[in-house]
């Protein structure tokens, strides 16, 4: 089967073998290329079914639409303003360019997944806001690195700084502390900028530091949140917590404007009852962080490989000679090489121990 072509992914020759065929289904062995290769987890399956008893308005007008918002406010403790999207881009994109006047810039990192994988969608969503990214060898953003871009230059010809975009946990798995959240936050103020979070992992970030949802968000000074639901355990959505209500203004319609608001509003808003009700949210980041240090202490222990980045999430980025790479390609493992040549590894709420376990043993083997 072909690999879909993902833009600014380097696309490895997959090869997809099917263990075994019941009932007609092609039972394929798990991978761990992507966290979004997962499926839905049971907490979500059982309130979409709860969802489907019956018939409910349409278009956000519902019972289960209102209980996720509530189950949002209950959650980070506070009356923010709750919509949903059906992906992070469409999440990001209106989310920025809420914050945005077309002549506005957003200061980001060169590893952002709104710079390196929405295709412009910021920009387009936003009628021209520029990204003005920090060329640095790390994904993580420093207050320094802001005070460049934002003070580099104030004239007239420059797209007027608005707002900051950290993702956490980063493109390369490793999470923000709440004191450097706070320290990017403080230069934020003082620039008179806004902070975005983009939290498609946002699960393992609260998971990896053991902290509140408040403290990692609106307490440390962030304006607005994308929370990911997709990669947490969802069949599809993502939220978008406004904490200053005053920003939410019009955001409804912005969601409806761009395609973003569904109908059958509670087939993505039941779901996120099922996750944060249950606790299921916190559960599934934590399994997918067990999972990464897991095979992250397997392979630092093996000489002639290490980790490209520190395992503070779900991911796990082997560096390791073309050899091994292509050995495990050969023992049919999926993974990515677009960020810096090494394998990366994400893992989900449904990552099995022994097949986690057993990619551990191959790149052992194949390393030895
Ligand atoms: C997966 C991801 C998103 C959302 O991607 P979509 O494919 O648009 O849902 C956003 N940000 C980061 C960092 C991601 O990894």
């Amino acid at each position: 089967m072909a690999a879909p072509a993902i833009s600014g992914h380097a696309t490895p020759p997959f090869r997809t073998e099917p263990l075994y065929v019941q009932k007609g289904l092609i039972i394929v062995a798990q991978q761990f290329a992507s966290d979004n290769y997962a499926g839905i987890c049971p907490e979500v399956w059982d309130v979409m079914q709860q969802a489907n008893a019956g018939s409910v308005p349409a278009y956000g007008d519902d019972e289960w639409t209102n209980r996720a918002s509530d189950s949002f406010r209950t959650l980070f403790g506070t009356q923010c303003e709750v919509f949903f999207a059906f992906n992070g881009t469409a999440a990001n994109s209106l989310a920025l360019a809420s914050l945005c006047q077309s002549y506005n810039s957003v200061i980001c990192s060169s590893f952002a997944h709104v710079e390196t994988d929405e295709c412009g969608a910021p920009e387009f969503f936003s009628n021209g806001s520029k990204l003005l990214v920090a060329r640095t060898d790390h994904a993580k953003l420093f207050p320094e690195d802001i005070r460049a871009l934002a003070t580099c230059r104030s004239d007239i010809h420059y797209p007027k700084p608005k707002v900051v975009t950290i993702t956490q946990p980063t493109e390369t798995g490793e999470v923000y502390s709440l004191a450097e959240i706070r320290a990017i936050a403080d230069t934020c103020r003082e620039l008179g900028l806004r902070l975005h979070m983009d939290g498609a992992r946002f699960a393992n970030a609260c998971a990896a530091l053991g902290c509140t949802p408040a403290e990692m968000t609106w307490q440390a000074g962030v304006d607005v949140l994308c929370f990911g639901g997709t990669k947490n355990g969802m069949a599809v959505g993502e939220a978008i917590l406004f904490f200053d209500p005053a920003l939410a203004e019009g955001f409804d319609y912005r969601c409806k404007q761009a395609g973003q608001l569904a109908s059958k509003m509670r087939f993505i808003s039941a779901p996120w009852v099922g996750l944060l009700e249950s606790g299921a949210w916190l559960r599934n980041g934590q399994h997918g962080n067990d999972s990464a240090r897991a095979l992250a202490e397997r392979i630092t222990a093996v000489p002639g490989l290490s980790l490209m980045f520190p395992a503070q999430a779900n991911a796990v980025f082997l560096k390791a000679p073309e050899t091994v790479l292509e050995g495990l390609r050969e023992r049919g493992w999926r993974f990515y090489t677009f960020i810096g040549g090494g394998a990366r590894f994400m893992f989900a709420w449904d990552a099995a121990p022994e097949r986690v376990a057993q990619l551990a043993a191959d790149i052992e083997a194949l390393a030895a």
